[in-house]
This record gives C-alpha cells, structure tokens and sequence, in this order.
C-alpha cells in the first residue's frame, strides 16, 4: 500500500477512534516507516510503534504499510490501546520485561475485542 493510501485510511480511522477510546484530547501523530526495510524488536517483525509522553497526552505512531489495508485499522488500534495503557506502564517502575510482555498480552486481547476479529496477518 502507498503512503497516500494510508494516509487517507487514517484520516478516516483515527479520530473515529480516538473518539471510541475517549482519547480526543490526545495529540497523536501518525507517521509511516520505510516499507523498503523490515522492521523488527529483538524478537518479531512489528508493524506499529508507539511513544506515549502521558504528561503531555501526546504519542507518535509508526506506521508499516506492506500490510492489506485491512491491517491498518488492527494496527492502528493496537497502538491507541498502546496510548490508553501508556499512563499505567509509565508509573510501573524500571524497564521491566515483565511488564512490557503482559502490556503486550493486554492490548492484543484488548484490540482483538475492539476490532471483532483476530489480527489480520
Ligand atoms: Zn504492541
């Protein structure tokens, strides 16, 4: 998928939810990575990156692309779920694996929930 593409469908998806997750006042950038390359944690490939600055209510999204645009929307949710979660783990002291796994468990499950269906592949 084009960048313009995602864009658009974007656009479309981000304030309807913002609005379903009550996170309007939140200032959330999107922006798009270079499909040219993978990107991965040390574990998986991923699709969504976020950064949540909750003092602010600002976050940035990343975005991949390579994906149908179907994807987009699970992927955009996983990471405004991400922003809503974002307050608890900033408080959790340390960097704890831990915790950034059962962050993980809860937004996927989360997500799945919100979207209605399993993660698009
Ligand atoms: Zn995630």
């Amino acid at each position: 998928m084009k960048h313009s593409e995602a864009r658009r469908l974007v656009r479309q998806l981000l304030p309807k939810w913002q609005k379903c997750l009550r996170l309007r006042d939140w200032r959330i950038e999107v922006e798009f990575l270079d499909d040219t390359v993978t990107h991965r944690t040390e574990r998986e490939e991923f699709y969504g990156y976020t950064t949540v600055d909750p003092k602010r209510m600002e976050a940035k999204i990343e975005l991949a692309t390579k994906r149908p645009p179907e994807a987009v929307e699970d992927v955009l949710v996983h990471e405004l779920v991400h922003v809503v979660l974002g307050e608890l783990v900033c408080v959790v002291p340390g960097e704890d694996s831990t915790v950034k796994a059962l962050e993980e468990r809860a937004v996927l499950r989360i997500t799945e929930a919100l979207v209605g269906r399993k993660r698009v592949k």
